[in-house]
């Protein structure tokens, strides 16, 4: 258990550069989890530095993406490029504690030392030689406007921290280059600029994914040199894909945005994330957003790479919209109905309760929303089209299906109620009446009513789509067979 003195304060980072990923998703859960179960603050960082990359629509996208997955954030967003002025300022103010000197060096002059250097296998590293100028050379320099970059310079010594998922982690200084912290045109360095945030922001645990590490000496040098306490760290797993590579758009969609666009619920997609580098223990996998904060924990991290199945969040989705209450998913249904002009927002309103009813019937098969909104259409449409697999299959004898289909119609318009228990009555009748079994009048019936094979239990299917429409959808079908 990781006690906490103070209420944590955790951030999420986003580079707006494209769409909020499930990668950067899967970072932002974590951090809002663990805000929300130890009383602390989720914020919101944007690094919008790189003028050229970073664009409105994606901070826009990321903003969205977070809202549609129920990630709120605390406090006012905070906009990297705006604190270009305190970067710079703590950037001086190294070079005046003497942590950090000024370098002359042209990027030809350093290239040239690169290649003089790199002879064998030794990576290059800037040897210092500015730090060694002599104080009037120095000065000469500066007097004569010379370009300059600010650069830190290492201390001796091993940094090391004790991360929240891979443990003790160390680095020997003597590997670590004297890194540039402001650049020539007074621009900070990505380290220095998060550095420089974290500790205005009061950062007191970054959690990012583990292709960040290399970064974290560095950056607990800087806070070390700038006087501020390192907050803790925790790296958490990158995502591959099924193959073991990491994951990218040759594994298909990567965008949040995507799942929400093809019929994944915002609970759904959070539950999936939440174990792509988490588990809660035991085997429990199926939680809601409020349940996780209930058992998140950083010791239920996981070191080993985490594995993006799209067919596990598939099945996730079917576990959540079987669990989710009607009355929670026909507001997310209603707005597809409307699009697939399957019904109007009125007509849905009118018939509240059976439309609710429909919700908990149709959600039980259904791997997505747009499942459901396919096998909605029987319910409303005037006229349905028939699914070829599903009458090759249930339909092979037009005759005799006719029969069928004729006997069914008859005996159903008969019935004194519309009731499931009626419904099985008549058509066990018709099935013993016929010498076959019950099954063998279940299946063509139900690819009359519906157009396809697969659907609700066919007394349910009846009741749902009500005595005149079922009816009706009988003598269409039994229209459709002999016009062949
Ligand atoms: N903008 C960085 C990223 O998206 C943030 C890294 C960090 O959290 O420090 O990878």
């Amino acid at each position: 258990m990781t006690h906490e003195v103070s209420p944590p304060r955790v951030r999420f980072a986003p580079s707006p550069t494209g769409f909020l990923h499930v990668g950067g998703a899967r970072t932002a859960l974590f951090n809002w989890l663990f805000a929300r179960t130890n009383g602390g603050a989720f914020l919101l960082r944007v690094e919008d530095t790189d003028k050229a990359r970073s664009t409105d629509e994606s901070t826009a996208a990321i903003f969205e993406g977070l809202e549609w997955l129920g990630l709120d954030w605390d406090e006012e967003v905070v906009y990297q490029a705006k604190g270009l002025a305190q970067h710079q300022n703590d950037a001086e103010r190294m070079l005046a504690s003497g942590a950090a000197y000024r370098c002359f060096c042209t990027p030809a002059e350093l290239a040239e030392q690169r290649k003089a250097l790199t002879v064998g296998k030794e990576s290059f590293k800037y040897d210092r030689r500015c730090d060694r100028l002599p104080e009037e050379e120095r000065a000469q320099r500066l007097k004569s406007g010379i370009p300059f970059v600010i650069r830190f310079r290492v201390p001796d010594g091993t940094t090391e921290w004790d991360d929240l998922v891979h443990d003790r982690i160390s680095f020997p200084n003597k590997d670590i280059e004297d890194f540039v912290i402001l650049r020539s045109d007074a621009t900070p360095i990505y380290n220095m600029a998060v550095v420089s945030d974290d500790i205005s922001m009061r950062i007191t645990l970054v959690m990012r994914g583990d292709d960040h590490i290399s970064n974290t000496p560095k950056q607990i040098l800087l806070y070390r040199a700038l006087g501020a306490e390192p907050p803790r760290f925790a790296h958490v797993p990158m995502i591959h894909g099924t193959d073991g590579k990491k994951l990218s758009k040759r594994h298909g969609a990567t965008a949040v945005a995507d799942y929400q666009n093809e019929g994944i619920l915002p609970s759904a997609m959070v539950n999936f994330l939440a174990l792509l580098g988490w588990s809660p223990g035991g085997d429990r996998e199926v939680m809601t957003l409020r349940e996780m904060t209930e058992l998140f924990s950083a010791n239920g991290l996981q070191k080993k790479a985490a594995v993006f199945d799209p067919k596990k969040l598939e099945w996730m989705n079917g576990q959540h919209l079987s669990r989710i209450p009607a009355a929670e998913l026909a507001p997310l249904v209603t707005p597809m109905l409307v699009q697939a002009e399957i019904a109007s927002e009125a007509e849905l309103a009118e018939r509240h309760e059976w439309y609710l009813a429909l919700v908990d019937l149709l959600k039980i098969r259904a791997r997505t929303t747009h499942d459901m909104v396919r096998q909605a259409r029987p319910y409303f449409a005037a006229n349905i089209s028939y699914d070829p697999d599903s009458t090759a299959k249930s339909w092979k004898d037009a005759e005799e299906t006719v029969a069928l289909l004729t006997g069914a119609r008859e005996r159903l318009t008969q019935l004194a109620e519309w009731r499931p228990n009626y419904m099985e009555e008549a058509l066990r009748a018709l099935a013993d009446g016929m010498g076959i079994a019950a099954g063998k009048v279940f299946q063509p019936l139900r690819v009359a009513l519906t157009g396809m094979s697969v659907s609700p239990g066919i007394f349910e299917v009846l009741e749902a789509m009500g005595r005149d429409l079922a009816l009706t959808r009988l003598t269409q079908a039994i229209d459709h067979i002999r016009a062949r």
